[in-house]
């Protein structure tokens, strides 16, 4: 039997899981155990065998799973039921998402608890998910001591950023002493579809300037020349930049001190209001795209508002990258909303001739983010290539966990 690759993304109430074939990544089994410590913990696993449609298998009813250990030993049977994988033992290795490296980490390493403390030492710029993360390396270990775990950060790749766009223009010893700078995030998928773009093209990396846009729940953009990324558009945390799901994206920060003031809300208040409770969700009531684009379909106003907002604010960054990289090679749209909606990726770059940028409509209207396939919806050959890429990021992670692990 060929060797095993498991990669973890650890949440505050999930853990999913992918377990991909070594070395030729091929997707084996994946799936997640959610609303971990809940009454009722959900869980799944899907069994892909060559050719045939993944068959899905469930958690066993009342069945307990009280904290991540215990999902942990879930996920272990469930592989062990389906025959993917007897124990965690045999593994090759292990690949974590982890969201903050901070300024450590400008690429993936194989953790030690030199590496663990380091991901301590860096919660308070990320207290939401780097706990979690961390708790899903803690489980790992115990779990399978002797296999290599490798960690993969969502900051990584912007760690290229040069200073003149990563700081922000307020006293400076709030960067030197407190790490206040923009750090980015979804690093995992915007290198993964920058490279695949390339490849797709048959052009080195090294010499395409790309905008790539990942467009899903939470969405972001990025300016890569010569595979190292310029500028990205989360910053200090992932509620800058575009508009999305639910969370506001660019806003005047003086707005929080006058909420503060006039409507008076608390900081966790006002916290939870821009993170989940503004963006499409606080203009039109609904964070789900499809359902908003039925209901702009049929012609309501909020939903159409939200959309124009939403697209508008995409094509301004599209405007400022492809200053930023003087010039642009390709566009790249993924995530569950750049790979699935042709709207936005119209209403996305309408009006962007001048910046070469143009689409073919019958391209784009049956392009699709089936996984493997990449689309090509520019219209004519001689302008900006526009391209749908599905994107992967467990695939990314087992690939440079893979990578970490060969090279010691
Ligand atoms: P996450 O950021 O949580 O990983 P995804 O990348 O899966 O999320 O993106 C989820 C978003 O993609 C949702 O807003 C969903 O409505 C949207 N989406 C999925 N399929 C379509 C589609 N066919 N048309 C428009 N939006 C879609």
């Amino acid at each position: 039997m060929k060797q095993r690759l498991l990669v973890l993304n650890s949440g505050s109430s999930s853990l999913k899981f992918k377990l991909f074939e070594v070395p030729d990544l091929i997707a084996l089994a994946w799936g997640a155990i959610e609303e971990i410590g809940g009454e009722g913990p959900i869980g799944h696993i899907e069994v892909s065998s060559s050719g045939k449609e993944p068959v899905k298998h469930y958690l066993g009813a009342g069945v307990s799973v009280k904290d991540h250990r215990e999902a942990l030993g879930q996920m272990a049977s469930l592989f062990k039921e389906t025959a993917v994988l007897d124990s965690l033992h045999g593994l090759y290795g292990i690949g974590h998402r982890v969201v903050h490296g901070g300024e450590h980490f400008k690429a993936p390493v194989l953790i030690d608890q030199e590496v663990m403390s380091t991901i301590k030492a860096l919660v308070p710029l990320a207290p939401l998910h780097n706990p979690s993360n961390l708790l899903g390396i803690e489980v790992a270990f115990e779990g399978a001591p002797e296999v290599p775990q490798v960690a993969v950060f969502d900051t990584a790749f912007h760690q290229t950023i040069p200073d003149h766009a990563f700081m922000y223009a307020i006293p400076k010893e709030y960067y030197t002493r407190h790490g206040i700078r923009r750090y980015g995030f979804h690093g995992t998928s915007h290198s993964f579809v920058a490279k695949r773009a390339a490849k797709y093209l048959g052009r080195p990396l090294q010499d395409l300037k790309l905008i790539t846009l990942h467009l899903g729940n939470g969405a972001s953009c990025a300016a890569i020349e010569g595979g190292r990324c310029l500028d990205t558009s989360m910053g200090f945390t992932p509620l800058e930049g575009l508009m999305m799901g639910t969370r506001c994206g660019d806003i005047d920060p003086s707005i929080l001190p006058y909420l503060a003031r006039n409507l008076h809300m608390g900081l966790d208040e006002i916290e939870q209001v821009l993170n989940r409770r503004s963006g499409l969700k606080g203009i039109c009531g609904e964070s789900d795209m499809r359902r908003i684009l039925e209901r702009f379909k049929a012609g309501d106003l909020d939903a159409g508002l939200a959309v124009r907002m939403f697209t508008y604010r995409i094509k301004k960054y599209i405007g400022a990258y492809t200053g930023v990289l003087g010039g642009l090679d390709c566009l790249v749209f993924t995530g569950g909303i750049g790979e699935n909606s042709p709207v936005i990726r119209e209403m996305s770059v309408d009006g962007l001739r001048c910046l070469g940028i143009e689409i073919d409509q019958e391209k784009n209207r049956i392009a699709t983010g089936l996984p493997g396939a990449i689309t090509d919806i520019s219209r004519g050959g001689t302008g900006v290539r526009v391209l749908v890429v599905p994107t992967d990021e467990e695939q990314e992670i087992a690939h440079q966990a893979l990578m970490v692990i060969e090279n010691g």
